[in-house]
């Protein structure tokens, strides 16, 4: 594949890109971050605590180059190649097509950066074909949804999201709050745009990215009086008046070999600050209409598309912290006690139930009202609905047979110390010398116990929303009826008991 410049590229509109366009992109943006009281200046791709997770983004963009991959990473269309989760699913094949190359970058990170760009491309895909649905709040909508798809996928950007209010007072809609200033509103509306104020949490990779998707939540379901809080827009990152305030980073600047997850996929997240925002209409995909906000994801199918994507990383994952068990396993000799063997099983099974479900997905997979090859409901919302209390399970176990091995960690500094011959000495492993061992065992603590593992654990508890609301929708929404009326017809069935065996009577 012919690899241009960064400027080259946005003059050709050609699609997908390498790691080093996704990063001059990036540093020559002028974005508005803050982190531990200051704001980042220069280059984002040289902040410490971005810098890395850069370098991780940049591998990702570089696969759709790799003469190997690139077929795999990338569809051809109109003779320029765009990424593959652009794709537009017209047949199974093609759902295929997507998930491998899903499944291709989740596996690179172990699952561990959730927020890799086929999330959003996936969500962007699924609602550009459903134009209509936000031609309903204005026809001018309807082209930008489109519009908006394809410059994203000429440009291979890169874009985070944010659904959420701030958590004030939950016990209360948006427009009951005490100050109903602070949730991101409208506050004016003019021949250039929209001018929106307040803030919204959170935007994991808000500061490694291009764009933001400001989204309304399927969860945090408005009334017609949250209307001013009612929108769906997308503006660069570098739109003045748009702040990030980050958490502090947890990647400690330390070695691949000591931090081997946070030294790498430390996504961040980020509260969004709208100063008065100017989103021009061209961006503006909805706005004030809280009812056709509540059905957006689920009637333009982004979310089944979203969650089709997030089990191949939620498959990434499981396999991932699969390896690290049993290298725990193995390293140490507890493989052949029974509650072990139970522990690394029940890992197994989260690992095959995900991949059963989306072999299911695609199985019954039909074209949707929008012209769109779809992934089957049913089994993608169970597995969105059983993930969340999995995965703590998964750590759980990690820590269950780590034990203290996940504390006996010194750092890789210690071993060029005078105590290097203490920890060469007591701390080798059953099959390995000490220097191995403790790169597996900080493995294991980055995804176990590091804060960045904690945050792991935190993310998927609440990846897809509020996991108790999340089961209340599953639990309405499932239509129990056939169920229940077989059991009554049961309770009312009139039988003949012979000495043999029951007969029916009808
Ligand atoms: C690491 C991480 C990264 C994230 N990244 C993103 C991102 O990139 N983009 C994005 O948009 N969002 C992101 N989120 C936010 C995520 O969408 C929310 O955490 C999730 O939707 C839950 O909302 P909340 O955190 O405001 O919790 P809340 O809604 O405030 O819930 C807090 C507690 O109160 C309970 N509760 C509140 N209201 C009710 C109710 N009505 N009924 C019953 N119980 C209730 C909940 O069950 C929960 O126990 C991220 C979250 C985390 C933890």
């Amino acid at each position: 594949m012919q690899t241009l410049s960064f400027t080259e590229r946005v003059e050709k509109r050609m699609g997908a890109r390498t790691g080093k366009d996704y990063i001059d992109r990036l540093d020559s943006a002028e974005h508005d971050i803050w982190i531990d009281g200051k704001k980042v200046e220069g280059k984002i791709s040289e902040h410490p605590a971005f810098k890395n997770v850069v370098q991780s983004m940049a591998a990702l963009y570089d696969m759709q180059h790799d003469p190997a991959l690139q077929d795999e990473m990338t569809y051809e269309e109109n003779g320029e190649r765009y990424g593959m989760t652009f794709l537009v699913p017209k047949t199974q094949d093609d759902l295929v097509r997507r998930r491998k190359a899903m499944k291709r970058w989740a596996d690179y990170t172990g699952g561990m950066m959730g927020r890799s760009p086929d999330y959003l491309n996936s969500a962007l895909m699924a609602m550009s074909q459903a134009s209509e649905y936000f031609a309903q709040n204005d026809p001018l909508f309807g082209g930008n949804i489109v519009e908006y798809y394809k410059y994203v996928r000429d440009n291979d950007l890169s874009m985070t999201h944010t659904l959420i209010n701030p958590q004030v007072n939950r016990g209360v809609s948006t427009h009951e709050q005490a100050d109903p200033h602070v949730a991101a509103h409208v506050v004016e509306k003019n021949d250039e745009g929209v001018v929106i104020s307040g803030a919204r949490l959170l935007a994991t990779q808000g500061p490694i990215t291009d764009e933001i998707m400001v989204f309304p939540s399927t969860l945090l379901k408005g009334t017609e009086e949250d209307n001013p809080y009612s929108f769906a827009f997308a503006i660069p990152n570098s739109t003045p008046g748009l702040r990030y305030l980050c958490r502090e980073t947890f990647d400690y600047g330390k070695s691949h070999y000591d931090h081997p997850l946070g030294s790498r996929f430390e996504e961040m997240d980020a509260v969004v600050v709208f100063d008065d925002v100017l989103v021009p209409w061209n961006r503006v995909f909805l706005m004030e209409n809280a009812k056709l906000c509540n059905t957006l994801h689920m009637t333009t199918h982004a979310t089944v598309h979203m969650t089709y994507q997030v089990l191949q990383k939620n498959i990434a994952k499981a396999e991932f912290v699969l390896g690290i068990a049993e290298s725990i396993v193995d390293a140490i000799g507890i493989g052949q006690f029974q509650h072990v063997q139970e522990k690394v099983s029940e890992i197994i099974l989260a690992v095959e139930t995900m991949k059963a479900f989306v072999r299911a997905s695609e199985a019954d997979a039909q074209i949707d009202e929008w012209g769109v090859m779809t992934p089957a409901w049913a089994p993608l919302n169970a597995a969105r609905n059983i993930f969340p209390k999995t995965y703590p399970r998964l750590i759980e176990i990690i820590q269950l047979l780590g034990a203290s091995g996940l504390m006996a960690i010194p750092s890789e500094s210690d071993l060029e110390s005078p105590v290097k011959t203490d920890i060469e000495k007591y701390l080798v492993a059953r099959n390995t010398g000490a220097e191995e061992r403790l790169r597996l065992f900080r493995l294991a603590w980055d995804a176990s116990l590091s804060a960045f593992g904690s945050r792991q654990v935190l993310y998927e508890r609440y990846f897809f929303g509020d996991p108790i609301r999340m089961s209340m929708t599953y639990y309405t929404s499932y239509d129990k009826t056939p169920m229940v009326g077989r059991v009554k017809d049961f309770l009312h069935r009139d039988e003949v008991v012979t000495a043999d065996a029951p007969v029916l009577v009808e």
